[in-house]
């Protein structure tokens, strides 16, 4: 008997992967070497990786196995269609079959959902006496305790950076609203032993491996044990982790003394309204800056990713983003549409909004907009990302990026000459028109005479009279957010308003205002201090009308009498 299994290609509406990019920077999946390593060794089982080879149409196969994300899907369901009019069965498993059986049944013979570990045997011993079911459901998750290596010797060698992969936990201790990992593992976070994981990467070829986990640290305490047993076998590895590593200065340092080389980190956005919004606020922006120059410290190269299209992102979000990662230098940064995946609680809450604009999968690549997103149309949002892909890797933000006296320089460079041959092909865009404004409308205003003002502000100093003893009230921060829907720019104050900082306020506000603009709407409400001669120029220059009708608008003003 022989069993093909099959990786579709990644399909992606401008994204191509030629065989040079993927042999530097794309390593090999174990799904599908994991399952022909619980195959029956009397079964001739192959693999074909179509991202790195063409899958032959016409070979003598009696099974033919596809797995995928929702991004493979409509190709996963091509090649079952090719396979079956030969009279070849398909079985498909992997996250989407898993979240969508039903339409998934329609394309194949048999549906795996769940871990396909637990199933396996018994699909092929079905199939072998003629009775294979059309579903297979594990009825929990997958012990992570002799688990049979993988079966690399499968891979096309010299098609990846790396077929030196490795898993060591599964699933991970978050739940994010957008991601699959804890749909699809539930909430469960499993390790393997340490010692057949260190036996297995002991038996690898060359120094450099990579950990496929989705958070190599989600267990803090069997991560540093890990760490500490990697350490002796003196390699070099890349991996996955959520920022907190970067919190706990001996799991950093034990993971770069065991080797650690690069992280991919899901920072996804620079608002903590935004990640609060997707159940990620252990995710926390203050803290980014302070996190980055720790992984740093360590020559550990940055892979972030970020996700645009998020309920508190306005069009000033891209180039906000990407000054960020060039001021930080970020070595790689990732940039993704928000894009609600079938089976997450993000994809229930789009629905009930009813803000899916359709359920055409192909499209659901990370780099469409498929949704209505709140605070810009769907043309922006598109427009912004394409402009951010493409000037995230323009050779003066590559530079800005990696241009430092660090170990590993060229590594950097080659990555980002990889990277940028792939975004470069993303449509021509240009920066969303309000992106300025909104980056000078946020920058925080100092308070030049702070005992002045303390000594006059208006009740709210009695009432917050300790934040000003901390020195809380020293500057005047804004806060801006364009609705390009409802045209109005919302801008939060905090901190405290003087004379001066009121006429650098009332210069920026002028200076916002554009055709687009047609509603500015300022909310004093954290403002802990502020002078009457202040509030007296906001209010001759028409910033604290409360009415509705206005082009101005202020809500929580203080009385400037007062
Ligand atoms: S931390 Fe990462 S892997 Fe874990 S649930 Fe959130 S997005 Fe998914």
């Amino acid at each position: 008997m022989k069993i093909r299994l099959i990786d579709p290609a990644y399909e992606h509406p401008f994204i191509g992967h030629s065989q040079r990019v993927i042999k530097r920077i794309w390593f090999a999946h174990l799904t599908l070497t994991t399952l022909a390593a619980l195959t029956p060794s009397d079964i001739d089982v192959r693999i074909t990786d179509e991202n790195v080879e063409p899958i032959d149409f016409d070979e003598e196969v009696d099974l033919v196995g596809v797995t995928g994300m929702i991004i493979h899907a409509s190709r996963a369901y091509e090649i079952a269609h090719r396979f079956r009019e030969r009279g070849v069965p398909v079985v498909m498993g992997g996250p989407h079959a898993s979240s969508l059986p039903l339409e998934a049944k329609q394309h194949v013979d048999a549906v795996v959902r769940g871990e396909a570990e637990k199933v396996w045997t018994d699909l092929i011993r079905d199939f072998q006496h003629g009775s294979l079911k059309p579903f297979y459901r594990a009825d929990d998750y997958c012990s992570m305790e002799g688990l049979p290596p993988p079966r690399l010797d499968l891979l096309k060698k010299d098609a990846y950076m790396t077929i030196n992969c490795v898993q060591t936990t599964r699933g991970c201790p978050y739940s994010c609203d957008y991601c699959h990992v804890t749909h699809f593992f539930g909430k469960t976070y499993r390790c393997r032993p340490l010692n057949e994981v260190i036996t297995e990467v002991n038996r690898l070829e060359g120094n450099f491996l990579v950990f496929i986990d989705d958070n190599i640290a989600g267990n803090r305490q069997y991560a540093k044990e890990f760490f500490t047993q990697l350490k002796p076998l003196k390699k070099q590895w890349a991996g996955q982790a959520s920022i907190t590593i970067a919190r706990d200065p001996e799991l950093l340092r034990l993971a770069a003394d065991s080797g650690c080389v690069s992280l991919f980190i899901g920072m996804e956005s620079l608002s903590a309204a935004n990640l609060e919004s997707v159940k990620k606020s252990f995710n926390r922006p203050g803290q980014f800056e302070d996190a980055i120059k720790a992984l740093h410290d360590f020559d550990i190269m940055i892979l972030a990713g970020f996700i645009f299209g998020l309920d508190y992102d306005d069009e000033g979000v891209f180039e906000r983003t990407l000054r960020f990662c060039e001021r930080n230098r970020i070595e790689l940064p990732s940039f993704f549409l928000l894009t609600p995946l079938p089976g997450t609680p993000l994809f229930q809450r789009m629905e009930s909004e009813e803000r899916l604009l359709h359920q055409d999968w192909k499209q659901y690549n990370g780099a469409t907009v498929v949704f209505r997103p709140k605070l810009m149309t769907e043309e922006t949002l598109q427009q912004g990302f394409n402009w951010v892909c493409k000037e995230g890797y323009s050779l003066n933000s590559i530079f800005k990026r990696v241009i430092h006296p660090q170990q590993r320089f060229f590594t950097r460079l080659l990555s980002n000459i990889a990277y940028r041959s792939i975004t470069q092909r993303s449509p021509e865009s240009a920066v969303p028109s309000l992106s300025r404004i909104l980056q000078r409308m946020n920058d925080t205003i100092p308070v030049r005479n702070t005992r002045d003002l303390i000594q006059r502000a208006g009740e709210k100093i009695t009432e917050r009279k300790q934040a000003i003893g901390q020195r809380a009230a020293d500057t005047l921060r804004l806060y801006s957010l364009y609705n390009e829907r409802l045209k109005t720019l919302l801008v939060r104050l905090e901190g405290s308003i003087d004379l001066e900082g009121s006429k650098e306020l009332a210069r920026r506000l002028k200076g916002a205002l554009d055709a687009r603009i047609q509603r500015i709407t300022l909310d004093f409400n954290d403002v802990k201090a502020f002078s009457s001669e202040a509030m007296a120029l906001l209010a001759r220059q028409g910033f604290l009308q409360r009415e509705e009708k206005g082009l101005l608008v202020a809500i929580n003003a203080p009385d400037p009498t007062h």
